[in-house]
């Protein structure tokens, strides 16, 4: 139990002048007043305060704080009132005690709209002061560090309610430890056989680490030494609750779970950090994406510091974290660390910023009117990364960051979000892709024929909407490359002349699971889909019914087939909406990446791809043109077509050639023609990969002495 002169004590050990009659004066005050009193535990109730004023001082916080911490809850439990304590200890105090009470009072585990009214209380309260805060915080963490005496149903209440709302409260604020041991408390009491055997297993490895620790902690400090940097090196095993939420979230076992530790370099000046950082990336090796600069953009609550994942010395992920000692003060204490509560004096401006989501809260709470939206401006400070967002009823709906309206439509219902065309909010229309603020009021316009597309997995957050749009894209996908896939085989099954229909009666099942397909459908799909060719079902079809003829003549369309295949076609081509559909370009125009292109659906050829610009685009049925774009370089080649007029003299060919040659590209045929009027006509198929590189072969050719025209063929 804390005695009184423990207080007194760690008070002296950080201000040596101070006068501490008061908190003494308050001690005997909450003696008197609590007399009798036991707590679960069986202790006197007295030792509850004390406990409290002592966290308290440990974070080194003014004697009103401390005063107030050993008379919080004088007001609740006893007779004593709040103007008695006014009129005794001063208005300070007073004010923090009151405020400690109101929240006290406050249930947060009701209904939302209830909830919203009891954060608004706390707000209002803590916002006067917000030692409110830090004296209810010390009061929550002797709580819930003496929880196991009360009632099951109690414990786990107060338990949630601490992951809840104080632990994120005290992150906010940036006391680490405090919410450190918060977490770890509450873990330990809502789930406890996991923490039991977390524990354990935590502290198995990291007793076979021990040795790894100080190895790793030897390595920073001899190689920082070998740059005259002098630094403190720190290996401190993550809290346990920070590892059972990465397991769930992650869905991974310990095992799976590398940096238990985190190393931490502690030195004198900004420079020195990133200096170290230097060389601990020289040491190790970083693994890409983990470094983060909170020094040079330091987090709300004004954490600073550097962090770096690395490939340790045994090929295992290590995190590193490189800061000054100043933050690494604030990283562990945080608001107490640079505000030594001094009445009257005005903080610092870079101090004052971890009180600007405080300020803002109360402002909002002046002018929002509606619990609800108050609650969402508060939440979302509290949780930033979630959104709160408000159906047009006032039903509050909650978001990851990022959200959209299709996010919001597909939590509604699938069918809202199937049809999704666009959504008001605030009353005023916004693109799909509109990221959801707090407080927006969202309403969601639907159309009966509009459908998902591809895109919107590109904006939709939620898994649920995800999964709702993936499901939706298969089941169209597939009913659609049915489609293709019976058009494509009925072609080849007319182009032998066999009956397609019959085939389909008799022996399509056999043929099918022969290609080793569940059902013919799946085998028509994969035909859609490209996956195989019509003529392999009908060489199957061929075989299995021994129609001796066909298979000769097909075999020797295949040989011939694949010495006229060069390349894979139409590879770096996306159609919006669709995989793995065939695709063909077109020889009229032979687009090339790079090129304005455009889809064409044909009647059992997959789709196939013009230039904008090619003339046989305007002649074919606007229906069946879709938007098609080029994906990124995937290394294929594409033929292009060039005609090339020189003048007509010896060795014109052999230097077009060599300008092509020169330019990287290569010929796949060359044709020559002469004409009357003294001019050699070239045509050149020759393959490139973009249109980049087609114009670098254009200028090419330009440059050939004699050479007096170079087009690309727009039309055969
Ligand atoms: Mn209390």
């Amino acid at each position: 139990m804390i005695r009184i002169n423990d207080i007194l004590d760690q008070i002296h050990s950080y201000m040596p002048d101070a006068d501490t009659s008061l908190v003494e004066k308050a001690y005997v005050y909450s003696a008197k007043v609590h007399a009798g009193q036991m707590r679960l535990s069986g202790e006197p109730y007295l030792s509850h305060p004390l406990a409290v004023a002592y966290i308290l001082a440990q974070q080194k916080l003014d004697l009103s704080s401390i005063t107030a911490g050993l008379l919080h809850d004088a007001v609740e439990d006893t007779l004593s009132t709040i103007e008695e304590i006014e009129e005794m200890f001063g208005q300070d105090v007073a004010r923090i005690v009151d405020g400690v009470t109101k929240i006290s009072q406050i249930n947060f585990q009701s209904k939302i709209q209830k909830q919203a009214e009891n954060i608004r209380k706390m707000i209002l309260a803590m916002s006067k002061d917000i030692r409110v805060l830090l004296v209810k915080l010390a009061d929550r963490l002797h709580n819930m560090r003496t929880l196991q005496y009360q009632k099951e149903r109690k414990r786990i209440k107060i338990a949630r309610e601490t992951l809840d709302i104080y632990a994120p409260l005290a992150s906010r604020l940036g006391i680490d430890w405090i919410k450190r041991e918060l977490e770890d408390l509450a873990f330990s009491f809502l789930y406890p056989e996991e923490y039991q055997e977390l524990k354990q297993e935590v502290e198995a490895r990291l007793g076979a680490r021990k040795a790894y620790v100080e190895e790793v902690k030897e390595i920073i400090s001899k190689k920082m030494a070998e740059y005259s940097l002098s630094c403190r090196v720190l290996g401190r095993p993550k809290h346990l609750y920070s590892i059972f939420r990465k397991m769930r979230r992650q869905n991974v076992s310990l095992d799976e779970i590398y940096d238990l530790i985190a190393f931490r370099i502690i030195l004198k000046t900004v420079t020195e950090c990133y200096e170290a950082l230097g060389i601990v990336h020289s040491l190790w090796k970083p693994v890409p994406g983990r470094f983060k600069d909170y020094i040079s953009l330091p987090k709300a609550n004004m954490y600073q510091s550097l962090h770096t994942t690395v490939i340790g010395p045994y090929g295992e992920r290590m995190e590193i974290q490189i800061r000054t000692e100043e933050m690494d003060k604030v990283a562990t204490e945080g608001i107490a660390a640079h505000w030594l509560y001094k009445e009257g004096k005005i903080l610092k401006k870079d101090q004052q910023r971890q009180f600007e989501w405080l300020k803002r809260l109360m402002e909002w709470q002046k002018e929002l009117e509606d619990p609800r939206e108050f609650l969402e401006s508060v939440r979302m400070d509290l949780f930033p990364d979630e959104v709160y967002v408000l159906t047009p009823n006032g039903e509050i709906k909650e978001f990851p960051m990022g959200a959209t309206p299709i996010d919001f439509a597909y939590s509604i219902h699938t069918e809202v979000g199937h049809h999704c065309v666009g959504a008001k909010v605030n009353g005023k229309m916004v693109p799909l892709k509109y990221q959801l603020q707090n407080g927006d009021v969202v309403e969601i316009i639907t159309s009966k024929h509009h459908k998902p597309s591809r895109d919107w997995l590109k904006i939709a957050r939620t898994s649920r909407a995800r999964a709702r749009i993936r499901q939706w894209i298969k089941t169209e996908e597939r009913e659609k490359s049915l489609a293709l896939g019976k058009d494509l085989c009925l072609r080849e099954f007319k182009k032998h002349r066999l009956d397609f229909s019959s085939f389909l009666k008799e022996d399509a099942e056999e043929v099918a699971s022969s290609l080793s397909f569940k059902t013919v459908d799946d085998m028509l799909i994969a035909a859609g889909y490209g996956k195989i060719s019509p003529s392999q079902i009908v060489r199957k079809y061929v075989k299995i019914k021994h129609v001796e003829d066909l298979e000769e003549a097909m075999e020797q369309q295949e040989v011939q087939a694949q010495s006229k295949t060069r390349k894979p076609q139409g590879e770096g081509i996306q159609i919006q909406g669709h995989d793995d559909i065939m695709i063909h370009l077109a020889k009229c125009c032979t687009p090339v990446p790079g090129d304005e292109v455009i889809g064409y659906i044909t009647r059992g050829r997959g789709v196939t791809i013009h230039r904008e610009d090619c003339p046989n685009v305007t002649s074919l049925e606007p229906d069946r043109k879709i938007e098609v774009t080029w994906t990124t370089d995937d290394g294929v080649n594409y033929p292009v077509m060039l005609n090339v007029v020189t003048a007509d003299e010896k060795g014109m060919l052999a230097a077009v050639s060599n300008a092509i040659s020169a330019a990287e590209a290569n010929i796949l045929e060359a044709k020559v023609y002469t004409s009357p009027d003294n001019s050699a006509h070239f045509t050149f198929v020759a393959e490139v990969r973009d249109s980049t590189h087609l114009k670098k072969v254009i200028s090419g050719i330009k440059k050939v002495n004699g050479v007096m025209r170079v087009d690309r063929q727009t039309s055969v």
